[in-house]
């Protein structure tokens, strides 16, 4: 029986990365994301690889939705073996200009949508006793750095939600782990870069060099296909032991 992998916002950087991967083992995929193209990134990754795919823009801000996005991915494809919580936003200011409504956006989309996706597939995993869950934090849910409050306290959230649902798996193998990927360069990362460049005046090779790959030993940004692959192999029938873990992927940011 083919697998299926529900990842949340495909349809761009990662978690298109992801998906793609996903689709080259033979999983089908349940894309998602807020791109206006993603019906057609949908149609196009099914045809290259002979996989069934189906698309949802499921906005996360909204509860019901993504309780709907789940329940659809379930009935379209009979079951859900991987859940890639993956969709996320980033706002940077400092914390006395940080607007509330950003702050609720941030932990909405990068928090608690990982808490409502997970609870909604919870039972269909549990009696299938088979679910991987791999939720896509950051260097940031281990690591602060300043002006991104909202993001850090999501991320950080993020990685203690994983060992919860780790621990409450445990009997039903059902896995959960997250992923901690230092920078890469995915349109996310490049509206950063260019507002940063505003703020501090410099030019983007600047931001790059000076601000963002500061922290990382390996000066380049992470290769969205790397992070995929560590995905694939959390996946796997035989990542059973691996569970509540929280990877890096920083090229050595937190080994500092
Ligand atoms: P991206 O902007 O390329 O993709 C984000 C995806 O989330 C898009 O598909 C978008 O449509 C979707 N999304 C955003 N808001 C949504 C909403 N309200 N409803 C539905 N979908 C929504 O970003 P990315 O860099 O690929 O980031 C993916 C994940 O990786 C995020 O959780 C991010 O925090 C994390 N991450 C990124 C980096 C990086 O350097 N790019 C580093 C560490 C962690």
């Amino acid at each position: 029986m083919k697998k299926t992998a529900l990842i949340t916002g495909s349809t761009s950087g990662i978690g298109l990365a992801i998906a793609k991967a996903f689709a080259g083992e033979g999983y089908n995929i349940m894309f998602h994301g807020l791109e206006e193209n993603g019906e057609e990134i949908s149609r196009k990754v099914g045809k290259e690889n002979n996989i069934k795919t189906a698309f949802s823009n499921a906005n996360l801000l909204d509860p019901g939705a993504i309780e709907n996005l789940v329940e659809t991915a379930i009935s379209n494809f009979g079951s859900i073996e991987v859940l890639i919580n993956n969709a996320g936003i980033q706002y940077v200011s400092p914390v006395a200009d940080f607007p509330l409504e950003k702050w609720n956006a941030i932990i909405a989309i990068n928090l608690s949508s990982v808490f409502i996706a997970s609870k909604a597939i919870w039972n269909s995993m549990k009696e299938n006793k088979f679910g991987r869950i791999i939720n896509i934090s950051s260097v940031h849910g281990l690591r602060a750095s300043e002006f991104k409050a909202a993001y850090v306290a999501a991320k950080h959230g993020v990685i203690g939600l994983t060992k919860v649902l780790a621990l409450e798996g445990a009997g039903d193998n059902i896995t959960c782990n997250a992923i901690c990927p230092g920078y890469v360069k995915t349109p996310l990362v490049e509206g950063q870069i260019k507002d940063q460049a505003k703020a501090h005046q410099l030019t983007e090779e600047e931001v790059v060099k000076n601000i963002m790959l500061k922290k990382q030993a390996v000066k380049e940004f992470i290769p969205e296909d790397k992070i995929a692959e560590l995905a694939i192999f959390l996946a796997m029938d035989n990542a059973s032991s691996i569970t509540g873990s929280a990877y890096t992927l920083d090229g050595g940011w937190t080994a500092q």
